[in-house]
């Protein structure tokens, strides 16, 4: 019982009581391929326990701890600051970006939290709609550059399901968003998919795309674990920005002018756009909602990211928030909420 000793013992309780009902956790991690669809797509979820974890920024070099706490269903995702006296919070919405330049910095109430999307990439991944996460730094912890470890964090705090039905945001009509060789389309499908390319000008990473859907899994065997990625021809005239005071081989895919300098070399062949896929999931996040919608990705980065969702959320009505389709239509399609 040690461990639901952390001011919500009342979602633990309700946890031990619905032992069957952790929906999405074991998928997302082990992409076991469970299939708990008709239980959890319809309503939202957050953790059961609260856990913690700490770690350096990659661009502050800061160290931080953070801690993930269950929320109540409709709050969102939330972030407080707990090293600024008046705990400042920050919601994790489209129209708090301040910065997209290296990652995403959000801020409110005078205060800022950067590189969030790894953290939101896991939440969304896992299925998670509701948590607030109490971080002592102005930047998330790096870790290894992927989404990976913050997958385990939210396994140990198991995902749990409340009573309130979820709500999708859904691709309503086309939308393309160009600058100069790259774009983002969003089109309406009745599952979340995104086909990603990217083209860099060396021998080890070259020309990649992949196609990726949301289904029974799919998050934690093939996005989680893909790794940031950098050029060492980058790396001083960051650190004279101020930048990247965190980076290391530990914690990024590395290129010199011809190799890989990891000495365990990639984790997938196509790593680079596969970690790009898990950077545009954290960037989605931040609508507020899972999403219902087919987008194509090319060649673009954050603030290209950052240019799509604001035209995306722009009152057009390119995107409408709906209750879930008819288990019928999931089902048809082979497609799940979860991951
Ligand atoms: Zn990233």
């Amino acid at each position: 019982m040690r461990r639901f000793k952390e001011g919500c013992s009342q979602l633990a309780f309700r946890w031990i009581k619905r032992p069957a009902r952790v929906p999405g956790t074991k998928d997302a991690l082990e992409g076991g391929g469970e299939d708990h669809r008709g239980l959890s797509y319809l309503k939202q979820h957050t953790i059961g326990q609260s856990v913690w974890c700490s770690g350096v920024g990659l661009h502050s070099g800061l160290n931080v701890a953070l801690v993930l706490k269950p929320a109540p269903a409709n709050s969102g995702i939330r972030f407080i600051r707990t090293d600024i006296p008046s705990s400042p919070s920050i919601p994790a919405y489209y129209n708090n970006v301040v910065n997209t330049f290296q990652a995403t910095t959000i801020g409110s109430e005078g205060a800022v939290v950067s590189t969030v999307e790894h953290l939101m990439a896991a939440l969304y991944g896992c299925g998670v709609d509701n948590v607030m996460v109490e971080i002592s730094g102005p930047e998330a912890p790096i870790f290894d550059g992927s989404a990976a470890p913050y997958v385990k964090l939210i396994q140990k705090a198991l995902v749990l399901e409340q009573d309130e039905p979820r709500n999708y945001l859904a691709i309503r009509k086309p939308l393309t968003v160009q600058r100069g060789d790259s774009f983002i389309t969003a089109s309406p499908s009745d599952h979340f998919q995104v086909c990603y390319e990217i083209e860099y000008a060396h021998p080890r990473v070259g020309k990649q795309s992949y196609s990726w859907a949301l289904k029974n899994g799919s998050f934690g065997r093939e996005i989680a674990k893909a790794r940031t990625f950098g050029f060492l021809k980058d790396f001083q005239k960051l650190q004279e920005m101020g930048l990247i005071r965190g980076g290391s081989l530990s914690n990024a895919v590395v290129f010199d002018d011809s190799e890989v300098l990891n000495a365990g070399g990639f984790r997938f062949s196509n790593e680079c756009v596969r970690h790009k896929i898990l950077d545009f999931i954290g960037d989605l996040a931040l609508t507020g909602l899972p999403m219902l919608g087919e987008f194509k990705v090319c060649k673009a980065g954050h603030t290209l990211h950052r240019c799509f969702l604001n035209e995306l959320m722009n009152g057009k009505d390119y995107a409408i928030p709906t209750s879930v389709p008819t288990p019928a239509t999931f089902f048809a399609s082979g497609a799940s909420a979860l991951a």
